[in-house]
């Protein structure tokens, strides 16, 4: 995985350990996420939404994907043709390969080996995800995420800005027992603050577990707390359920967060990979339709009256558009 590492962890600033009587959050609801097919027919598997994890217990986060990892033959790399967004910010993290996106205002860019997109939609922007040419031509290793999050009603209007957040600006830091790296991309952890700006708190962790690591968060009473196994295996929670690659996994209250990655991975990644979520749940109703959030049905009504008459913007007249409905 070229996503950003360290040489020496025990050089890492570290979390401070949580008190031994403090509560350890138990697992509220776990799935295997299931596969499908998103964009123009890439595969992702998706913790959430879904029937154990609703918007509901992953609040303020809307969906995750989980994208390869894939190693692409030539001519088989897909991504997701031009399609609007409103009402919530897209985050993409792309650990290996490349995606490049270009928008209706004109941005672009490309995303590659650890470096994550902070997009906030809010009032309305088109755009296009897609694996460069070259990577569609010769194929290659890619493996990304993309997680969606929610915008309060009062900001669901705000002007779409991007964050590029590169590899280098990630912060590092290590658990009590330097056997962790953790990989802050946005928000805080600990006093220790990661380079995306979020507009409601949020918190959005990279965490590689070494074989037989025992990792102990404190994490803020208030926060939602959810995770995802991108690689490998081992254990959550205060009675150490088994977790494996593809399942997610939202936490009840405490104050930290326990995992362990197995002492003898017997699959393909010697380490634990955790995407690690914190947020403050905003407790507002929430209207879903396609690549629409907002709070009422009137407003993805008009939100995707808005798209077709051309007020998120408009696309090269000339490309291929995704039915993103
Ligand atoms: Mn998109």
């Amino acid at each position: 995985m070229p996503a950003i590492t360290h040489p020496n962890w025990l050089l890492l600033p570290r979390v401070s350990a949580p008190p031994l009587q403090a509560q350890a959050r138990p697992v509220a609801h776990v799935v295997t996420a299931p596969s499908l097919l998103e964009g123009a027919g890439f595969p992702v598997r998706r913790p959430f939404p879904s029937r154990e994890i609703t918007f509901r217990d992953a609040d303020p986060f809307l969906l995750l994907d989980h994208m390869g990892a894939v190693e692409y033959a030539p001519g088989e790399a897909k991504g997701a043709p031009w399609h609007p967004h409103r009402g919530f910010e897209t985050v993409t993290y792309i650990i290996d390969g490349v995606m490049q996106h270009r928008d209706s205002q004109g941005g672009g860019g490309i995303i590659t080996d650890g470096a994550t997109q902070w997009m906030t939609a809010g009032s309305g922007i088109l755009h296009d995800e897609l694996p460069p040419d070259d990577l569609v031509r010769t194929g290659g290793l890619f493996h990304g995420i993309q997680l969606w999050v929610n915008l309060p009603s009062q900001l669901k209007w705000t002007p779409p800005r991007y964050q590029s957040l590169e590899s280098q600006l990630v912060t590092l830091v290590t658990s009590e027992y330097g056997d962790t790296l953790l990989r802050i991309i946005a928000g805080e952890l600990d006093g220790h603050q990661g380079p995306g700006s979020t507009r409601t708190p949020v918190t959005v962790i990279h965490a590689t577990l070494a074989p037989g690591a025992r990792l102990r968060l404190p994490w803020p009473k208030f926060f939602n707390a959810l995770a995802y196994v991108m690689a490998g295996s081992g254990t959550a929670g205060p009675t150490d359920i088994l977790i494996h690659e593809g399942q997610g996994m939202q936490f009840g209250s405490g104050d930290v967060l326990t995992f362990s990655a197995s002492s003898n991975p017997s699959g393909p990644s010697a380490v634990l990979e955790l995407l690690l979520l914190g947020g403050k749940p905003l407790h507002e109703p929430i209207a879903s339709y396609g690549p629409f959030v907002m709070n009422t049905h009137a407003e993805i009504v008009q939100a995707f009256q808005d798209y077709q008459e051309g007020r998120m913007g408009t696309s090269p007249a000339t490309d291929y558009h995704a039915d993103p409905f």
